[in-house]
């Protein structure tokens, strides 16, 4: 077993709340280490334009932009590590974290900044079509598709409140739906119905897209009535899928509160979690924001309660 390395603070997770955490605890002195996961950059690596990003007033491309936040943390001192972490121990301090490679790191103060996934469906083109009119954040890629018809799949919150967005934009938004009855809060579904942009598709799945990689793009969609069995093609440029999100925090399992979807619990207009020492950054613990703005945003913070959770620690140590 290899011998445990011990930091001040550890950040899991390499996405905007991580480097950010990073920028703000290496420009503190703490000489941060982040475990990055086998997925660098985070879900903006599979984005192409951000438009939403301040400081790019022509855009950048999410991969390029992830190395930059990257790359201005490193320049404050901060040992970025490719492992996965695969257990914690937070019963006690210093926290214990154990990684893929079987390293194993100690911390005073931990930031959780791991992520969250998106759901797919499972369909082979949404791999080979990601980013040529397959998006799972209609935030991040609706403008692309300016007078467009478009497909959004699913019948929670999400999936209506992206159809809502995209009408900002698109010409029709079909909301594919597999059963007849939304999930969504009432509200929405009401402001659903009064738009006319929208096209519900009840009882319906997506057996495949249809399209090629590269100019083309998504053409149409196949899709089958569960009911009928029909099977039907519905001509869209792009298809966003919203059927949820599956937060990053297995390997807490049991250690921290959690909300019923999975979603790390921290206090009021802070990141703190039910661990004094833990604190959480990002879409692991916003299931309603998640922009990569807000997810720096509170990565910047977690690193400021980390910084005064240690100075507090220190000087109550110093005291006795
Ligand atoms: P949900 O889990 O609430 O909804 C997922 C939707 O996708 C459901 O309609 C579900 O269908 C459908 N679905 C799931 N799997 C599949 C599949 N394999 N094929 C087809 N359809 C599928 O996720 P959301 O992301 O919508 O919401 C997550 C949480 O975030 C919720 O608590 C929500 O309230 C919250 N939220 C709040 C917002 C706000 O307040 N503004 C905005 C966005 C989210 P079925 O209904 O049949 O199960």
């Amino acid at each position: 077993m290899s011998e445990a390395k011990h930091h001040r603070v550890l950040i899991l997770g390499g996405g905007p709340a991580g480097y950010t955490a990073a920028i703000y605890a290496g420009r503190a002195n703490m000489k941060p280490v982040v475990i990055q996961g086998m997925q660098p950059g985070g879900q903006l690596t599979i984005t192409t334009d951000v438009d939403n990003f301040p400081g790019f007033e022509n855009g950048v491309q999410g991969p390029e932009l992830m190395e930059k936040i990257r790359a201005q943390a490193e320049r404050f001192d901060t040992e970025m590590v490719f492992d996965a972490v695969t257990k914690t121990d937070l019963s006690q301090r210093p926290f214990k974290v154990t990684a893929d490679s079987g390293d194993i790191y100690t911390c005073d103060s931990l930031i959780i900044a791991t992520g969250a996934s998106a759901r797919w469906l499972g369909i082979p083109a949404e791999k080979t079509l990601n980013g040529f009119g397959v998006s799972a954040c209609a935030t991040c890629d609706g403008f692309f598709f300016k007078g467009h018809d478009v497909a959004v799949v699913g019948g929670g919150d999400t999936a209506v409140e992206e159809a809502l967005f995209l009408t900002n934009f698109c010409n029709k938004v079909y909301l594919v739906h597999r059963r007849d009855e939304l999930r969504a809060e009432k509200l929405m579904q009401d402001q659903m119905r009064a738009n006319e942009k929208i096209v519900p598709v009840w009882d319906s799945v997506v057996e495949d897209i249809i399209g090629e990689a590269g100019k083309g793009g998504v053409s149409a969609l196949k899709i089958r009535n569960v009911k009928s069995d029909e099977i039907s093609e519905l001509a869209v440029t792009g298809v966003f899928i919203a059927i949820g999100h599956t937060p990053n925090t297995k390997i807490f399992d049991g250690q921290l509160e959690t909300d019923d979807a999975g979603y790390l619990i921290t206090k009021p207009d802070s990141t703190a979690t039910s661990i004094p020492g833990v604190f959480a950054a990002g879409d692991v613990q916003d299931k309603t924001y998640r922009q990569a703005v807000t997810a720096a945003g509170t990565g910047c913070m977690a690193a400021l309660e980390a910084e005064r959770f240690l100075n507090e620690q220190e000087g109550a140590a110093a005291r006795i």
